[in-house]
């Protein structure tokens, strides 16, 4: 099977228009000229690859994977790897250009990568796993390194992917190279706290932005999209701190309990079942109703163009905090905006998982590793401070917190551009 390359269409929303929608807003903002709009809006260094993969049985099929790089001002070019089924280069264009704003915006030194590959992880084994990783991993050799780009996992990849993309990158070098990607096992040099990071972040963000608009998180109601990565131990947190979480879903369907679910008990349910459906202290409903029930704060932790035109006029809670990266069109952006709902967008909110994978190439570059403690005091710093920056830049300008988040992210990386100046 050929996974399909899609092609740009302009007309239509998709994560590439919506990220470069956000880009133009920010630079008319910043009042920069065509030139370095054209410079921030391009990639740096694009990669397909394809990723023959023989299976189990014996045939062979072929997967294909894209490798971009869309900036390198401020480091090495750093972010996730994908693996779903409509995986496309558009996709993976606007998930660089996300992850250049992000890491500037909680200024890590690094630009902005995303790799991806058009595949159903769920219909492999793990011995087909291994194989496609270790293909891809040397499809992409020759762009990746750890003062070059440093992939970590995002949907569809974990510790184990990142643990054979080190292995292959390793032997390709002759010798052990921890710093090529984050979000490794912490038998082979990863850090503490890192898988739970994102959902850190999110719920220091989520805290922070309740009590913004007068709601004390122990008296709030919370609904939240995805229960991956990002999702379950969101829930997860945001539960320990008091708050109810009264809806949860994934791809399947979804549940609800007004009393609050009991996140523990469910994610024994999802780790039995391998979905929300089905759990007993809950009734079902549909994802689509999930983000429109009544609660105080929303959090989007699945994927992109969730919050559209057409449905942004039934949300009824008051926060949002996005755990996924582009869950929000613009034009369901500027739909919350008349409604008086607070958007704490994905390069803030969902910032946890980069700033502990810097912690974590810092710690392998240094060899020396920190606390759990330390990992997590140093992580709320971060947030909490970028929050505080963040808000400030936007109430003294009448913004949105996206467009607040994005101008001043760009402003960094197009002051590094001009330092560095033009070559030649
Ligand atoms: N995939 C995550 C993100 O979208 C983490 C990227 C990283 O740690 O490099 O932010």
């Amino acid at each position: 099977m050929i996974a399909r390359p899609e092609a740009s269409v302009d007309h239509i929303a998709t994560p590439l228009t919506d990220a470069r929608a956000q880009l133009s807003e920010a630079v008319a903002l910043l009042g920069y000229p065509d030139g370095l709009h054209q410079m921030l809006a391009t990639p740096r260094r694009e990669l397909t690859v394809a990723v023959p993969l023989r299976m189990d049985s014996g045939e062979s099929r072929l997967y294909v994977g894209h490798r971009v790089q869309h900036n390198f001002s401020r480091g090495p070019a750093k972010g996730g790897l994908r693996y779903a089924p409509n995986v496309n280069i558009d996709e993976v264009r606007a998930l660089a250009m996300w992850m250049t704003w992000k890491c500037a915006l909680l200024d890590v030194p690094y630009g902005g990568a995303k790799g991806g590959i058009a595949i159903d992880p769920r219909e492999h084994s793990k011995a087909e796993l291994e194989r496609v990783t270790r293909r891809y991993t040397s499809e992409i050799l020759p762009i990746i390194g750890p003062e070059r780009d440093i992939p970590a996992p995002d949907i569809g990849t974990d510790e184990q992917t990142m643990a054979w993309m080190m292995d292959t990158y390793s032997v390709a070098s002759g010798y052990t190279v921890p710093g090529i990607v984050t979000g490794k096992p912490i038998a082979l040099g990863g850090s503490l706290g890192r898988a739970s990071a994102t959902s850190r972040g999110v719920t220091h963000i989520a805290l922070a932005a309740l009590r913004h608009v007068g709601i004390e998180p122990s008296r709030s109601t919370a609904a939240v999209q995805g229960f991956g990565k990002v999702g379950a131990d969101a829930a997860r947190f945001l539960s320990e701190a008091g708050v109810r979480v009264a809806g949860v879903s994934d791809q399947y369907g979804a549940v609800h309990n007004a009393a609050g679910l009991d996140v523990e008990a469910l994610t024994d349910h999802v780790r039995a079942t391998g979905s929300v459906v089905g759990f007993a202290g809950a009734e079902p409903i549909d994802g689509a109703q999930l983000i429109t029930l009544k609660v105080d704060l929303l959090v989007p932790a699945a994927v992109e163009g969730v919050l559209h035109e057409s449905n942004a006029g039934d949300v009824r809670a008051r926060v949002i905090v996005e755990g996924a990266n582009g869950p929000t069109t613009p034009a369901a952006d500027a739909i919350l905006r008349e409604r008086g709902i607070l958007v704490v967008p994905d390069i803030l909110a969902n910032a946890g998982g980069v700033i502990v994978s810097y912690f974590e190439w810092v710690q392998a570059n240094q060899a020396y590793w920190w606390r759990a403690d330390e990992v997590e005091s140093r992580l709320e710093e971060r947030m909490l401070n970028a929050w505080q920056h963040v808000l400030g830049y936007a109430e003294t300008r009448g913004l949105s917190l996206r467009t607040a988040a994005t101008a001043l992210a760009v402003e960094r990386v197009a002051d590094a551009h001009r330092l560095r100046g033009l070559y030649p």
